[in-house]
Formats: C-alpha cells, sequence, structure tokens
C-alpha cells in the first residue's frame, strides 16, 4: 500500500525506493503472465444471454398494424417498435426511424448523404465547400473522430465539462466560422468521460447562432438507458429544444440496443424532425427497400413495452455496477492521494476515464502492454489520435468477468505508478 503523500512532495530518494518498489512489483506482474483486456465497451456475454429470449422469437410474422414483416416494404421500420423507442428517448414516433444494427452505420449514412446532397436546410452539398470542419468534444467517441477523418472533415476540439460540452467554446467557434458544419455530442454518460449534458448547454447549443445555415447536432445517445445507479437520468430534449429556438433540423439523434440486446444484432435509431427523418428515407430509399422488420417484431415482443426495456437494463446494471465499483475502488486504494491522477465516477455508460501524471500515458499503456494488459491505444479519445497532454487513458470493464477487472485494475495502477515516478525522476 503506498503512502499516501503526494509524489511530487517526496525527496529525491523517496522517489527512487518509491520506484524500485513499483518496478518489483511490475516485474512479478510481468512474470505472472496475465492475459487481460480493458480496451472496448462491449458487453459480456452474461449480459448477451440476458437477451436470449430473443432467440426464440418472433412468435408472429405480423405486425401489430398488420404488416407482414417477412416481406419488402417499411422503410421507416416497425411503427410499433419506433412508438416504443421513441417514447424512450422523448420523442414522437414520426421523429425515429428504426433501421439494422448498427448506429454507427446510421451516422455514416446521414455524413455521406449530406456529403453528396445536403441536407434540409442546405445551400448545397457539404462535399461541394471548400472546407467542413466539425466541433469535436474531447475526450471523445474513437469511432466518430475516425469517422471524420475519413470524410476529410477537419476536427477541432473543445472541452467536456460536468455539464456536457463547454458551450460558449462551442458557441464562439460557430458563430463567425460558416466551415463548421456540426459537432458531435454524446448527451448522456458520454464516451469516455461519462457527463450528462444538462438541460441548460443543450438549449444553448440548439440555439445558438451558427454562421453555417444547415449546422448539425450529432447527438449520439447510444448510453441514454444505461445507467448505473437506481437514478434514471433523462436526457435532454434537443429536438423540442431545437424546434422552439427556430432551428428544427440541427439535431439528428442516434441510438441503438447493441448493449441492450445483442451487440451485433440489435436494432439502431435515427431521429429529429419530421423533416430530418423524411429526408433520410429520401435518401436511404435509393439503396434499400426496408430494413430486417422480423428483428424489429423480435425486439418488440421481447420488450412487450417500454417499462419492459427499463426493467431489462436493470438486469445490465446488475452486472455492470459491481465492476465499475471494483475499478474505483482500486483507483481510490491503489493512487489515491498521490497527487499523479484523476478519473471519472460514472452513474452510467461504459467506461472510467483515468488521468495520469501528464507525459505518462503512452508509458503507462506500454508498460500495461508488456504485463499482458491491454489498454486502449495512447490519444485515441482524440481527434488524429493526438492527447496534447499524454494524460488520457480509457478504461472499459464491461466485458472481463470480475475477478479480471480486479486484476487488470492492479495491473493498471502498478504502471500508473511506475510511470509516475519514472517521469519524477527522469
Ligand atoms: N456511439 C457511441 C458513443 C459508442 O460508444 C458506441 C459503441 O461503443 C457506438 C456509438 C456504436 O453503436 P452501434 O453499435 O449502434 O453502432
Amino acid at each position: 500500500q503506498p503512502l499516501s503523500l503526494p509524489l511530487t512532495e517526496r525527496s529525491r530518494s523517496e522517489l527512487e525506493s518509491f520506484r524500485d518498489t513499483q518496478q518489483a512489483a511490475y516485474d512479478e506482474l510481468v512474470a505472472s503472465g496475465l492475459k487481460l483486456d480493458l480496451t472496448r465497451g462491449k458487453p459480456s456475454a452474461e449480459q448477451l444471454d440476458l437477451a436470449d429470449g430473443l432467440l426464440a422469437l418472433p412468435t408472429t410474422t405480423t405486425t401489430p398494424d398488420g404488416v407482414d414483416s417477412r416481406n419488402y416494404g417499411g422503410l421507416a421500420g416497425v411503427t410499433a417498435l419506433r412508438a416504443m423507442f421513441a417514447e424512450l428517448l422523448g420523442l414522437e414516433v414520426e421523429q425515429l426511424s428504426a433501421q439494422g444494427t448498427s448506429s454507427l452505420t446510421l451516422m455514416k449514412d446521414v455524413l455521406s448523404y449530406l456529403w453528396l446532397k445536403g441536407g434540409v436546410d442546405s445551400e448545397r452539398p457539404w462535399g461541394q465547400e471548400e472546407k467542413v470542419r466539425f466541433v469535436c468534444p474531447v475526450p471523445g467517441y474513437d469511432r466518430h473522430f475516425t469517422l471524420l477523418e475519413w470524410f476529410g472533415i477537419e476536427m477541432v476540439p473543445v472541452p467536456m465539462t460536468d455539464d456536457g460540452p463547454d458551450a460558449d467554446a462551442v458557441a464562439a467557434l460557430v458563430a463567425n466560422d460558416a466551415s463548421i458544419k456540426g459537432m458531435w455530442l454524446v448527451p448522456t454518460y458520454a464516451n469516455p468521460t461519462g457527463q450528462v449534458t444538462t438541460q441548460e448547454v443543450a438549449e444553448r447549443l440548439a440555439s445558438m447562432p451558427t454562421a453555417a445555415p444547415d449546422f448539425k447536432i450529432f447527438w449520439d445517445n447510444a448510453y441514454a438507458l444505461h445507467h448505473l445507479t437506481p437514478e434514471e437520468t433523462k436526457s435532454a430534449d434537443i429536438v423540442s429544444l431545437a424546434a422552439v429556438s427556430g432551428h428544427p433540423h440541427r439535431p439528428v439523434l442516434f441510438a441503438s440496443t447493441s448493449k441492450i440486446t445483442y451487440a451485433g444484432a440489435g436494432v439502431a435509431f435515427v431521429g429529429g424532425s419530421r423533416e430530418t427523418v423524411t429526408w433520410f428515407h429520401d435518401n436511404l430509399g435509393l439503396g434499400s427497400i426496408g430494413p430486417d422488420k422480423v428483428n424489429h417484431l423480435r425486439h418488440l415482443e421481447f420488450f412487450g413495452t417500454p417499462q419492459g426495456v427499463r426493467d431489462h437494463m436493470d438486469k445490465h446494471r446488475a452486472l455492470l455496477a459491481p465492476k465499475f465499483a471494483e475499478v474505483e475502488r482500486i483507483l481510490t486504494e491503489q493512487l489515491g492521494g498521490l497527487g499523479i491522477a484523476t478519473w471519472t465516477h460514472p452513474r452510467g455508460g461504459y467506461f472510467v476515464s483515468l488521468d495520469v501524471l501528464p507525459g505518462t500515458a503512452s508509458r503507462v499503456i506500454e508498460l500495461a502492454k508488456g504485463a499482458g494488459v491491454a489498454l486502449t491505444p495512447a490519444g485515441s479519445a482524440f481527434p488524429y489520435r493526438d492527447d496534447p497532454d499524454n494524460t488520457n487513458i480509457r478504461l472499459a470493464p464491461s466485458f472481463p468477468v470480475l475477478s479480471e477487472v480486479t486484476g487488470a485494475m492492479e495491473a493498471v495502477t502498478t504502471c500508473v505508478l511506475l510511470a509516475a515516478a519514472e517521469q519524477l525522476l527522469a
């Protein structure tokens, strides 16, 4: 157990002996031959088991409104399933479309349509603009950033605050620069920092003047229902806020059941104003006659009601909360009071965001790899993989079993301590 005197207040010889202790602990770890992985926010097998009732469904192939789900058609998805998730996401049924298995695919589709055709409020396709830029709250979701990079969209980072993205910074950026066409936002239990965007911040983002007439908020509510406590935090109502402030087509919402039922065989949703949803279908319809409605029906029957979804999420919480508590326990016991690390205490979502001594994140990740513990590559949560302070590490404890979370976190904290001592002695 390390003494809880901040490392920066220790003498050189105290630091040297601290480093030697950590080096010995690290050498032991390497010798113990761990093989653990905290890289991706995947549901565990136990979580997937919760949804195995799906495998015996649907018991009917006819939708509640009398449509044969086996046939072509119904581009917007099964209406009753849209209605179920519209209620959960605070939308009207016409403001939500149910599609395939991946919301990330829908994000790529929406960007592609904007790029090739422009949105309902665009003067021209985005691809015909000289330059397109996006505001990216950081740390954020790596796949959001790599998707923009693929489009050649330039990324402008803004910090996340406890209330969501720094709204002053965003408002200042978008006010005079028409090349800034949009922003990412994971409003509830952000990946990886866990913050919930408040109604006030959402209102500011919905109403702020933007130089681009077709500015879009990509409102990726991947963790809308993924609470780690009994409190069912509600997401801000961005669609209504945007409508009342005169920018009804600004938000495009995304969500999915990837971390509710099956990550590889769930249902993904895209939403926004009715015009936005119609625009989406008009573009989608060139390449699809309809989504997998049998899967929609299966999900509809499995849950029964919106409350059925909430009840199901309680079962996920029972499996996930102990893993997050274990991460918190080990970080506190091993790193608390040493002045070399801070971390988030998420009330939902899939991640803990750990900030280690600036300059040491890549070393920690390298050390962990050497000890058989895979961590998300350094800089992943930043555009262009550039963490300017080399400080952030995303921890994803959902997939390993609890005992593996313990082993992996004990290894991680040893690496954090060793890297900090090395740096302070350098
Ligand atoms: N959005 C965020 C913020 C995520 O963290 C993830 C998965 O980790 C996704 C989207 C992927 O969603 P889907 O499985 O629906 O493609």
